[in-house]
């Protein structure tokens, strides 16, 4: 829970990255320590049988809470504004967590087109096989996210900014048709992260997150959270966590914690990275395209103004000559790392033509603007100018 403020103005975001997991300490300590214990001892019987019944607080076994575990928890449930986190093993049982927590048999899901691959095959090809139905639209039209609603929807999923294509779908107008037709909305936060962007406050209900990106920002570990808005939410999420079991690990929890505490000077260094060399790549001849939510051309530039504290480290760029052309860019770099995930202190480059996406059929992903020559670039911390040569050699040895 928050520490008492001293004023009424909430603490800010890298103040909050760097504090909130030490609001409790036992020695003083200034890095929580990992607390690797699977049970924990009950000063009495009476006791223990107070703290299952829930009467009163107080650690039983490491599945169902942890206390580096809930530091972590406790850190990103702040940032994002929400109730209460739930830390999971990766940023998939975060997403299957939510499905099997509030989808059943004959309800349905709308979810935007364009998401982190499995969080769509999960719905395609399991989840179906329990009755679950699943409509994907292109869901920064909100036109289309209206029209897929049915008496049966139950939630609203929605990843913004896109993997990979990098398309902004409005969070409050997304959120007040989904409550209109008595659905929750879900927001993966992945690709912006709470520093950039906290969804509950524009009326999402859960925001869930791959740690392994930017929260842990070091390419180090894979976990997972999930945010809920409100208790209700939050009691139906935990109750599916703890029993499924994809629970977070202590030793994950406390790594986590200790890169997130550099949370804010990351952001801000890539971002601005990011926003120079969009502008390099713009002008760059083997260049045929850049999409960066932050140059006025994109085409929700605006609505990522409005709900966005910046424009992120992420850019998709196609180069010329299609995938012969992306291939010769990729092997022509020497310091960019050729590698899938994201939102690592290193720059990381990826094709997803043949790799994240290559099990999407041809025909979707051209129709969702996933094309054969898109580049998917996570820019990291390193200097502007050794980033700018190396894309610069790469690009010219495209004939
Ligand atoms: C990586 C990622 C996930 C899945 O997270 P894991 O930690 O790999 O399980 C989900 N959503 C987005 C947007 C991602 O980038």
């Amino acid at each position: 829970m928050a520490r008492k403020e001293d004023s009424p103005r909430p603490r800010g975001k890298s103040t909050r990255a760097i504090h909130a997991a030490l609001d409790k300490t036992i020695h003083g300590e200034v890095s929580i320590p990992i607390f690797e214990s699977s049970t924990f001892s009950f000063p009495s019987a009476e006791e223990g049988a107070e703290r299952f019944s829930g009467a009163k607080p107080g650690y039983l076994y490491t599945r169902m809470g942890n206390p580096t575990v809930n530091a972590l928890e406790q850190t990103v449930n702040q940032l994002e504004n929400g109730f209460a986190g739930i830390a999971t093993a990766s940023g998939m049982a975060a997403t299957t967590s939510v499905y099997l927590s509030l989808l059943g048999q004959n309800e349905h899901i709308v979810e935007s087109e364009v998401v982190y691959g499995p969080s769509r095959i999960v719905l395609e090809t399991h989840l179906s096989r329990f009755g679950v139905h699943s409509t994907f639209v292109d869901t920064s039209d909100l036109r289309k996210t209206e029209a897929a609603q049915r008496e049966n929807t139950r939630l609203v999923f929605i990843e913004t900014p896109s993997n990979p294509t990098l398309s902004i779908t409005d969070i409050k107008g997304t959120a007040e048709i989904a409550h209109r037709h008595g659905a929750l909305l879900v927001v993966d936060n992945t690709m912006a992260g709470p520093y950039l962007q906290r969804p509950l406050d524009h009326g999402a209900d859960i925001v869930i997150h791959s740690l392994t990106k930017y929260l842990n920002g070091h390419s180090d570990v894979i976990g997972g959270m999930i945010v809920s808005a409100s208790q209700e939410i939050y009691k139906r999420i935990r109750k599916t966590v703890n029993l499924f079991g994809g629970v977070m690990d202590p030793l994950q929890a406390w790594l986590i914690l200790r890169g997130v505490r550099t949370l804010g000077v990351r952001m801000e260094r890539s971002q601005e990275n990011a926003m120079r060399l969009a502008e390099f790549l713009k002008d760059h001849p083997k260049v045929a395209w850049v999409r960066y939510p932050g140059t006025a051309d994109h085409p929700q530039h605006e609505i990522a103004r409005k709900q966005m504290d910046g424009f992120g480290a992420m850019i998709s760029f196609g180069v010329v000559n299609g995938l012969r052309g992306g291939m010769t860019f990729l092997n022509g770099l020497q310091l960019i790392t050729r590698a899938v995930s994201l939102g690592g202190i290193e720059s990381l480059i990826e094709h997803p033509a043949s790799m994240t996406h290559a099990a999407i059929p041809l025909e979707e992903r051209a129709r969702v603007g996933i094309s054969d020559e898109l580049i998917r670039f996570s820019v990291g911390c390193e200097d502007f100018e050794d980033l700018r040569e190396d894309l610069d050699q790469a690009l010219s040895k495209i004939n």
